[in-house]
């Protein structure tokens, strides 16, 4: 076996491979002292991975995103750190405080064993939260104000690691957070969620991998970096609206719902030539137009400007010489 036909190979066995050691090194280490030291060290574990996959599997299209770094670093740790804790804080009392008046406290804390069979829950939940995630990301391109705020991540040129959360953090949550406060409440089986829910968060990291790895038949099945690609399409392939290939972690809710794209030539996987915002928005650099300009907020920073350099300098501003 020459070594062209191991590396291509490799292609198609990097991610199921690293797949299975994230998801198995996320449920052994839950609770552990590592999470406690460093806290979303596998997310970061993840995003480094694939950086280096990146290196080593360069895809012939991709475009540098260094310009774009310090708004990469700061919006991801927005998004990992502070995004889910404060949906949950936000969210959270409000459910609970609904489905206990409204619903009855009986159905939603039901114990763990009302709800079936151990792997039936755990199918559950991978069901439910891919289906509440894929239809949450369709509503994200059709309604007007959630594109508003979804735009900004597809404004970027290429997918990468580094942007995997650039994202405006209420569309963050409303995609990637709001489902799993709610799952909090439904009372399933502990070991279940243990099992289920790094399985559908590890994956929707492989997503954003910049590098020219293969899906294969998975492709049908998990939301590839070859599948997400032509839902960043600056052209929005042809019979389609928005988009295409709306799945966050499986993309077998886009082959039953009509909009899984992945087109052959001459027996080949086609890809995207140019990611980027459909309608031709230009990436945003700048992290505090991306939080505020949706919300029509960012008058607020020149204005703040303006009383800080007038508290600061009681001259106020010199004319230039
Ligand atoms: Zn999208
Ligand atoms: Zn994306």
């Amino acid at each position: 076996m020459s070594a062209k036909t191991v590396a291509d190979a490799s292609r198609f066995a990097i991610l199921p491979a690293l797949f299975a050691v994230f998801v198995a090194a996320r449920i052994l280490s839950r609770g552990s002292s590592i999470d406690h030291w460093l806290p979303e060290w596998w997310t970061f574990s993840i995003l480094g991975t694939l950086m280096m996959l990146e290196r080593f599997y360069a895809y012939k299209y991709a475009v540098s995103q260094r310009p774009l770094l310090a708004r990469d670093i700061l919006s991801t740790l927005i998004n990992v750190f502070v995004t889910g804790a404060v949906t949950g804080m936000i969210v959270f009392p409000v459910l609970a405080f609904f489905t206990e008046h409204f619903l009855g406290r009986k159905l939603v804390f039901a114990s763990s064993g009302q709800l079936g069979p151990f792997w039936v829950q755990v199918a559950a939940i991978l069901v439910g939260v891919s289906f509440f995630r894929y239809w949450m990301h369709r509503l994200q391109h059709k309604n007007e104000f959630l594109w508003k705020l979804h735009s900004y991540h597809h404004a970027v040129t290429d997918l990468q690691a580094s942007n995997t959360f650039v994202s405006n953090p209420i569309d963050f949550a409303l995609r990637n957070v709001l489902v799993f406060v709610a799952l909090g409440l439904i009372g399933f089986n502990p070991l279940a969620i243990l099992i289920a829910i790094p399985a559908v968060q590890v994956y929707g990291i492989f997503s954003h991998c910049g590098g020219d790895v293969r899906g294969g038949w998975l492709n049908y099945l998990f939301v590839t970096p070859e599948v997400h690609r032509w839902h960043h399409s600056a052209v929005v392939p042809e019979g389609h609206k928005y988009s295409v290939n709306y799945g966050v972690e499986f993309s077998f809710w886009d082959v039953v719902f009509g909009t899984y794209y992945l087109p052959l030539k001459d027996g080949q996987r086609q890809q995207p030539e140019r990611l980027g915002h459909p309608g031709g928005m230009a990436d945003e650099s700048n992290y505090l137009k991306l939080l505020l300009v949706p919300l029509g907020l960012y008058g607020i920073v020149p204005w703040l400007r303006r009383r800080l350099w007038i508290a600061s300098d009681p001259e106020g501003p010199q004319p230039a010489e």
